[in-house]
């Protein structure tokens, strides 16, 4: 019996809040959850006392968090710090991004997981789809990644774009032969800074993303070599809103943030994870690709135990 292929898709949804995904009921995600592990933590960051918009950050409390050095992170509870460290599995004060403006980022120092598992093995085929354009022009998903589909959300729209990238990833699935992925869907953002997290809409928004994860999922299991694969599927998000809609502050409605970790041949039993957090993502998507960390890439995250 040879050896199983190990491959990984990670699907991020922008600004959503797990007691609301726990609330609204998502199936394809409580599917997930269910036969795999899954947890929350809180950033270990926020900016206090300033408007829940995109100016850059300024002041960052110190609230200890399990695994961060006692670091004081000075950061906004923004797309921009979350995405970057869900990227590169190290904090807002290494990778340099804390706000959405991208002023100083350090992605040559601390590259995203897809271009360091690139890099350890350029036999790997990798792959991005994302509708945040910020990603792609401040190198937070690097252009070393083999196949990439970059919209602008702004111009496209949140749902229209979200709906173009999953069905290209979709596609993708079907008709390549990728081993790592990352999948960004964003509405659930938009919809929330609109008309805050406890709306009709926004319940709309998280059905829509969780069908598309539906599909993704479909498209992996109807692959012709799926049998002979091997298939870790990560799910989180950058950050939660306040209950009128927003984030950049230091609220636990802002600050909770949560990793779904399915293993698609292997029943996880629903086992709740300690506190898994978004640096964690990169490095467990590395592992599951076989690829070790090397501690002198100073990453702040290590491989969840699945
Ligand atoms: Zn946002």
């Amino acid at each position: 019996m040879s050896a199983l292929m190990n491959k990984v898709l990670v699907v991020g949804m922008d600004g959503l809040r797990f007691d609301r995904l726990q609330a609204l009921g998502a199936p394809v995600l409580a599917a997930l959850m269910a036969a795999g592990a899954y947890g929350t933590s809180r950033l270990p960051y926020g900016e206090a006392g300033t408007p829940r918009t995109e100016s850059p950050g300024e002041v960052v409390p110190k609230t200890p968090e399990p695994g961060d050095g006692g670091r004081v992170i000075r950061s906004r509870t923004d797309s921009g710090p979350g995405w970057s460290s869900i990227a590169t599995g190290a904090w807002p004060d290494k990778h340099g991004v804390v706000d959405n403006g991208f002023a100083a980022p350090n992605f040559q120092k601390f590259p995203d997981f897809l271009t360091r598992a690139k890099n350890a093995r350029p036999e790997l085929a990798t792959a991005a789809f994302f509708s945040w354009a910020a990603l792609d022009e401040h190198g937070a998903f690097s252009r070393a990644i083999d196949h990439r589909l970059v919209l602008d959300g702004y111009t496209v729209g949140w749902a229209a774009a979200d709906r173009q990238v999953a069905e290209a990833a979709e596609r993708h699935l079907a008709t390549a032969d990728p081993d790592a992925l990352f999948v960004y869907l964003g509405d659930t953002d938009e919809v929330a800074h609109d008309l805050g997290p406890h709306c009709p809409e926004y319940l709309a928004a998280l059905a829509t993303q969780d069908a598309y994860l539906g599909r993704l999922l479909a498209a992996i299991r109807g692959r012709a070599t799926y049998p002979g694969e091997r298939w870790t599927v990560l799910v989180t998000t950058d950050h939660g809103h306040v209950d009128a809609g927003g984030h950049g502050g230091t609220t636990d409605e802002e600050r909770t943030v949560f990793v779904i970790a399915s293993r698609l041949d292997a029943d996880l039993g629903g086992r709740v994870l300690a506190g898994p957090r978004l640096v964690d993502v990169g490095p467990t998507a590395l592992a599951a690709l076989g690829v070790e960390v090397d501690p002198g890439w100073d990453l702040d995250g290590v491989p969840l135990a699945l």
